[in-house]
């Protein structure tokens, strides 16, 4: 039986994301939020693989394929470039036709 491979599943893996946190300096890569201890809140720390490991022991085991990222930001990356490309009335050519109001404050 084949199960999906986990950092945290092991000693090993622990480490090794402490190690990924620690290197980030406890912020996330992508967005730059300091990153909170737990799992629940939108800022916790994640810690992910650049490229998908598919259980290629190589990448899962590779320092620099792992990034620490906060949660909004590891189960948001898809929702939020949906969320760009809806600032944007596009013309048929899929070109900006102007930025709506609002766009850049908050
Ligand atoms: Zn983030």
């Amino acid at each position: 039986m084949t199960r999906k491979l986990r950092l945290s599943d092991s000693a090993r893996g622990k480490q090794l994301r402490k190690a990924t946190l620690l290197k980030a300096m406890y912020l996330c890569e992508i967005c730059g939020v300091a990153l909170k201890r737990g799992r629940n809140h939108p800022q916790s720390a994640v810690v992910d693989h650049i490229k998908p490991h598919k259980q290629n022991l190589d990448l899962f085991w590779d320092p620099d394929n792992l990034q620490a990222m906060c949660k909004e930001c590891h189960d948001g990356r898809k929702a939020s470039q949906d969320a760009l490309a809806e600032r944007y009335e596009v013309d048929a050519d899929g070109w900006p036709l102007k930025r709506r109001r609002g766009v850049g404050k908050s």
